[in-house]
């Protein structure tokens, strides 16, 4: 358990199919510092506050990513596969720290069903035994833990041509590395070294470099690191500005053109117009602090300037403030766009610098536009919100208000309820869970790796969320500390009790009456909201079909799916896998037809964005499980929440077809 290693995926001059990689080479360790930096600095990544398991006492211990030391330079590494040679290994070993399992998170361990092409998880391997923590080390020993060739489940053809599942599918399996790595590691480095280990083990998608659109990619999908839109090919440099393809096979005076660009946005003076832009060529040292030069119509600008002429559309990705942090970045595919003008105009610093106007191609949806929209509402600039009907159905209750909006029909709103944060309990409701959980002593927040935590201790070691908003990676249960703990508000443990993270809107949809959505931004694994309403026993509920409707069950049959990350992407131990099936102590029933939250509002998919986990918090005194809704990616704003609401037992074959829950499947996903 002392050890980490570094899986193989080494020395790969010279090999330019990553097909053929050999990932069972382990080579020598080589000094750390001496990776070489290929992906750009620490402010493309999260700012997380990452706690280190062990604090201080991990000396020596640095991230290893030197990126600020590395100047930037005019044109990074293009990541396509042909002209790219990966780096050497970029999955560095994790703290060996290892989390000590309790029994308490050993939940049914039946295979978890793989979706879309995944490779399947090791959900039958046995859980060690490991309640004495260990210490931490610092030797970094190569020990191949992961044998054998990772099986990416990306065929080379689909790695080079993708569509809406393997974009899906592999921003997930992005993310869900990266919030290990950021759980247990040095979080700014997090999102390097995930880029790095997905990439060097071919789980990526859409490399061959295309002009227009890239398949699986809609307008107004957001990415929180530049690195993800290389990962599924709408913009394949990590640093550069402007994306280009010079086409070589054609003759060589074939001339470049650009693919696509990404706009720092408020940074660089540029327009927010949502329907134009104007865009400065690159080089020059235009935005930094050295000598200033003339910029050169060639690279990035001359391709510019070729697609101006030839008229095709380009690619654009607005970059902007991400509202959750203070040095994070959000970037939004805004679709095509085509280039209508160009000029050379004087700089600040009296040198040439390049100017595009970039005129967005008509009839695409909105996606900069909501977020310009969104920015105005918040700020009441174009009040009322058209189809307003009340601005805080909570009337207080949460902390942000969520909106009523109808800018569909006459309705005027949902049939009366009574708007609740939390779960209530019937007077007969009582949980079945023997031991009666006290909770931890900790004064201040308590820190993952703190084992005189005991809740720390049921969530296995770790600290199940990222940020005090993201789940890390779903689990039988998650423990958060209660009422009883002495923790202060503030406590990483501590997130669905604390209430809603994004500002909502309730909204009337075409086809399935009213549905939820968020004017924000949501990260993956971003806490949403939890299934507030009654808690109700199974004999008085099955009385009262109507309510049905509203019940979140935890009976029900679910589509099983993984979304946890994959060990062996993280240098794991497969036997250590975490299994994402649930593992409740007694059927849920909550019924939100009188009592409920916006939760009730959220509409049923076969191809959801949202997931549940049980979460346990205590509240006097007792236990009690509570159904937490998290984002199982990243969602733009204004998109619709959907979960699956699984298939009730009951009422499986009353006319022959499935309901979920008591309603036809409208969600239009055609994956039934
Ligand atoms: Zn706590
Ligand atoms: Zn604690
Ligand atoms: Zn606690």
């Amino acid at each position: 358990m002392l050890v980490s290693f570094l899986t193989g995926v080494l020395a790969m001059e010279g090999v330019p199919n990553p097909n053929h990689y050999d990932k069972s080479i382990v080579l020598d360790v080589k000094p750390l510092r001496s990776l070489k930096p290929v992906f750009p600095n620490g402010n493309q990544g999260p700012p997380f506050v990452g706690v280190p398991p062990f604090g201080p006492s991990s000396t020596g211990y640095s991230p290893f990513f030197p990126f600020g030391s590395q100047p930037p330079t005019q044109d990074t590494p293009d990541l396509n596969q042909t002209q790219y040679t990966p780096p050497p290994s970029f999955v560095p070993p994790l703290q060996s720290y290892r989390s000590p399992t309790t029994t308490a998170s050993n939940g049914p361990s039946s295979s978890t069903g793989a979706k879309r092409g995944r490779p399947k998880g090791s959900g039958n391997a046995k859980k060690k035994d490991k309640t004495v923590p260990q210490e931490p080390t610092l030797d970094v020993q190569v020990v191949k833990r992961f044998s054998g060739v990772f099986d990416s489940g990306i065929s080379a053809a689909e790695r080079e041509d993708g569509n809406v599942d393997l974009v899906s599918t592999v921003l997930m399996r992005f993310d869900a590395v990266r919030r290990r790595l950021s759980q247990v590691e040095y979080a700014k480095a997090a999102t390097a070294k995930a880029a790095g280990s997905l990439m060097s083990n071919g789980v990526r998608t859409n490399m061959k470099k295309r002009v227009g659109t890239v398949p699986g990619i809609e307008v107004g999908d957001i990415f929180f690191s530049r690195i993800e839109m290389c990962l599924v090919g709408l913009h394949m440099q990590t640093m550069a500005g402007i994306d280009y393809i010079t086409s070589k096979a054609a003759g060589a005076d074939e001339e470049p053109l650009a693919t696509s660009i990404v706009s720092a946005g408020r940074y660089d003076g540029e327009a927010q117009d949502p329907e134009s832009l104007i865009y400065s060529g690159q080089g020059g040292n235009a935005d930094k602090n050295k000598q200033a030069s003339d910029q050169k119509l060639e690279r990035g600008n001359l391709a510019l300037e070729r697609s101006l002429r030839k008229g095709n559309g380009v690619r654009v990705i607005r970059g902007e403030e991400d509202p959750a942090s203070k040095t994070g970045k959000i970037y939004i595919y805004d679709g095509l766009y085509t280039i209508s003008e160009s000029w050379v105009e004087k700089g600040k610093s009296g040198c040439n610098t390049f100017k595009y106007r970039l005129v967005r191609v008509p009839g695409q949806p909105p996606a900069f536009g909501f977020w310009k929209a969104v920015h105005k509402w918040k700020e009441g600039l174009m009040t009322p919100r058209r189809g307003l009907i009340l601005p805080d159905i909570t009337s207080g209750v949460e902390s942000k208000p969520v909106s009523l909006v109808n800018d569909f029909d006459d309705e005027k709103g949902p049939s009366y309820f009574t708007y609740i944060s939390t779960l209530k309990h019937s007077e007969a409701f009582r949980i079945t869970q023997q031991n009666t959980a006290t909770g931890c002593s900790c004064r201040g927040s308590c820190a993952p790796g703190d084992l005189n935590c005991s809740c720390i201790r049921m969530n296995g070691g770790d600290l199940p969320y990222l940020n005090g908003v993201m789940l890390v990676s779903r689990r039988p249960m998650v423990y958060e500390c209660g009422s009883t703990c002495p923790c202060n508000a503030g406590c990483k443990n501590k997130v669905i009790q604390t209430g809603l993270k994004f500002r909502m809107e309730v909204f009337k949809t075409a086809n399935r009456g009213w549905g939820l959505r968020s004017w924000d931004p949501i990260r993956a694994g971003s806490f949403i909201c939890e299934y507030a309403g009654e808690v109700k026993d199974q004999e008085t509920l099955r009385m009262d079909q109507e309510e049905d409707e509203y019940v979140f069950d935890t009976s029900r049959v679910y589509n099983s799916f993984k979304w946890n990350y994959e060990p062996a992407l993280v240098d794991e131990d497969p036997s250590d896998e975490l299994s994402e099936e649930f593992n409740l102590p007694a059927p849920l029933l909550i019924s939100a037809k009188s009592f409920g939250n916006v939760a009730r509002f959220m509409n049923h998919s076969c191809s959801p964005n949202v997931l549940w986990q049980p979460v346990i918090s205590e509240g006097n005194g007792e236990p009690v499980v509570h159904i937490a809704f998290f984002a199982i990616r990243h969602i733009p704003p204004m998109a619709e929440l959907t979960y699956d609401y699984g298939v009730s037992l009951t009422s499986e074959s009353r006319d022959g077809s499935l309901l979920h829950g008591k309603r036809q499947c409208n969600c239009g996903s055609g994956r039934e």
